[in-house]
């Protein structure tokens, strides 16, 4: 799959820092900031700088020095947030959805963290 990235979408916009976001975290590849429309009292979208569609995208064309830093982001915003299980709220869902069928609405790769309450089961 050619992936083409649009460089208009939103998070570019946020990355060139063209429109405000909530800062977590930021590190040499990737950049954590609170969703805009939280769905769950903790809700973190952790991004990589690079111009990466979709998962498979990145995982196919990054950089290892990419990958380890946006893998270790999401580690660390588990922390910053406390939602890693055993810990603070003690559990959190980890989600990047993609493409149409996964219902993406912004074509920058991004991963949902989302904690705080018990989730409930995905079904759809
Ligand atoms: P998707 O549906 O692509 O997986 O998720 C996109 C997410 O981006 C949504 O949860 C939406 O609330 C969030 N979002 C959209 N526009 C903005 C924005 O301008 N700022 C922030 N912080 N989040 C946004």
């Amino acid at each position: 799959m050619a992936y083409v990235y649009d460089d208009q979408n939103i998070f570019a916009k946020i990355l060139r820092g063209e429109i405000p976001n909530k800062t977590i975290l930021e590190t040499e590849h990737s950049l954590a900031f609170h969703d805009i429309s939280e769905q769950a009292p903790v809700h973190v979208l952790v991004i990589p700088k690079g111009p990466y569609v979709t998962y498979d995208h990145f995982a196919d064309s990054a950089t290892d020095a990419e990958i380890v830093d946006f893998t270790r982001a999401i580690g660390e915003v588990c922390r910053i947030m406390e939602v890693a299980p055993g810990a603070g709220f003690g559990g959190f869902r980890a989600i990047s959805n993609a493409g149409e069928a996964g219902i993406q609405e912004v074509p920058h790769l991004h991963m949902h963290i989302m904690g705080g309450r018990r989730l409930g089961r995905m079904l759809e």
